[in-house]
């Protein structure tokens, strides 16, 4: 843990296990923290604010800059850690890093941009102004698929906005956590600006978080049961919420697009991390027209993925990140094969001995999927296509449309009119029109419905951490 620009080391008493999720055995103790040292990293947050928020834009933009220096120094360290912690295969875990990085980077920059307005008054002896001020104290949570790029995701714009922060990391992946907090602080962010608290069990840390009065905001990234909670409890004292939970995102073919291009481009985002990401296509919506090529090479494309340790030369599935993982995705492959649903390749778990102690799925196409089937409206957050066909009877955005959640859709057509329409009918807040990676630290990110409030990223980001105050002035 880090408190107050302080280490605190793991001891025999009190400290948990970090473990590969490849091969099951342990990587390195952490410190497991409680509700007491959540209070404390709460009052050194507390107490580094007032001088913070008072250095200047310009001061905190270097320090961000120097830690996007920082971490790209340390990227191949880094990128290493994460393949055995988190399980994805290095060259994403490469990728990941300077996407952490880009946050450090845009915000650092954005910090300098923290403008206020000037308003016209009605009345001749009046002038109205906004000036923008930092929330306060941060309380962040983050997930352990994107283990080190959704820290700086929050932590860049807060810094940037002159907040302070405590963060927990998810108990799967504290050794990424510990990693970019070793960066930021050798990178110059002072003390009690930035703390750091894992913990085992998430829920005393929560707990505080959410009552504690000293803290303003709370950000969180993971499923939507949690960020529910979340934002009921800090309802009572009214903290500030950003939430980004889960998905069901559409992928939607339509009859003039090129399905092998398609194909290709939903296999590469449907198995990204191995498919646990918040906007993977968990929907593949594909006209009947095209539906067999579609099928034909996205299912050429998924035999070949080869799964295994991230840290393996070729492998692009890695290890789902626990036992529980698998076990929700082979529940959900049962129940759509149970209800017609047809395997064309995949379909189980892996159980070769490579992958005896990890926790492996076989990348997976299920054809021929429909609305009754678990799949088509629970999150997967793992290797598995479900495609369904549709004809032009069917109305394909509200089919699209039908799911409580609202991070992403992906589209792919030639044509302008239909981009057009799926830009405004789809109720999504990140739509990719044959593009599958619609994401950058410099693009706002966020979903509608169970998939959360706020956006993270771009202008919108920086925003998510400041208070706009009106000053009315009487002039005399
Ligand atoms: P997932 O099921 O994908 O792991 P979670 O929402 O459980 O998603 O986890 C995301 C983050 O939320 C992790 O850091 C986890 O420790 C944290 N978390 C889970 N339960 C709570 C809770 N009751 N209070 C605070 N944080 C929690």
């Amino acid at each position: 843990m880090f408190i107050n620009g302080e280490w605190i080391i793991p001891t025999d008493e009190n400290s948990f296990w970090s473990y590969d999720p490849a091969t099951g055995k342990r990587i390195a103790k952490v410190v497991d923290g409680g509700a007491q040292d959540a209070e404390k990293a709460i009052a050194s947050a507390t107490e580094a604010f007032p001088i913070w928020s008072q250095t200047t834009a310009y001061r905190r933009a270097e320090i961000l800059k120097d830690a996007q220096g920082t971490v790209m120094e340390r990227a191949g360290e880094m990128a290493n850690l994460m393949s055995r912690e988190q399980g994805k295969p290095l060259k994403a875990a490469l990728n990941e890093v300077r996407y952490a990085a880009d946050f450090l980077g845009w915000f650092s920059e954005e910090a300098k941009r923290n403008y206020g307005c000037t308003i016209p008054s009605a009345r001749a002896d009046q002038r109205f102004m906004t000036v923008k001020a930092a929330v306060g104290v941060v309380a962040a949570i983050t997930p352990w698929n994107y283990p080190v790029s959704m820290i700086t995701r929050k932590i860049a714009p807060a810094l940037a906005a002159g907040c302070t922060v405590v963060l927990k990391p998810a108990e799967a992946t504290p050794l990424c956590a510990i990693a970019m907090f070793e960066a930021m602080s050798d990178a110059g962010v002072p003390k009690g600006v930035i703390n750091l608290v894992t913990a085992q069990d998430p829920a005393p840390i929560g707990e505080v978080f959410v009552n504690d009065p000293r803290v303003s905001k709370i950000t969180f990234t993971g499923s939507t049961r949690v960020g529910r909670y979340l934002a009921s409890a800090a309802g009572q004292t009214m903290k500030r919420i950003s939430l980004e939970l889960g998905g069901h995102a559409p992928f939607i073919v339509f009859p003039d697009a090129d399905p092998v291009h398609a194909a290709k481009g939903a296999g590469l985002v449907k198995f990204l991390n191995t498919g646990q990401a918040c906007i993977s296509p968990n929907r593949m919506f594909v006209h009947e027209s095209i539906y067999q090529p579609f099928i034909e090479t996205l299912s050429e494309r998924t035999q070949k993925l080869k799964a295994g340790s991230g840290l393996e030369q070729g492998v692009s599935i890695g290890p789902l990140v626990n036992e529980a993982a698998v076990e929700k995705v082979e529940a959900q492959v049962k129940d759509a094969i149970s209800q017609g649903a047809a395997v064309v390749c995949g379909g189980h778990r892996l159980t070769e001995e490579a992958f005896t102690n990890g926790s492996f799925f076989a990348p997976t196409v299920l054809s021929n999927v429909t609305p009754e089937m678990e799949i088509y409206r629970e999150e997967t957050f793992g290797p598995v296509a479900a495609v369904i066909p549709f004809s032009d009877k069917d109305d394909i955005f509200a089919m699209a449309n039908d799911t409580h959640y609202g991070l992403a859709a992906y589209v792919y057509t030639k044509s302008l009119s239909r981009s057009y329409e799926a830009m405004e009918k789809l109720r999504f807040g990140i739509i990719g029109i044959n593009d599958i990676n619609p994401t950058s630290a410099a693009a706002p990110f966020g979903g509608l419905n169970d998939s959360g409030l706020g956006r993270e990223g771009g202008i919108e980001g920086l925003e998510e951490y400041l208070e706009t105050k009106t000053v009315g002035l009487s002039l005399v």
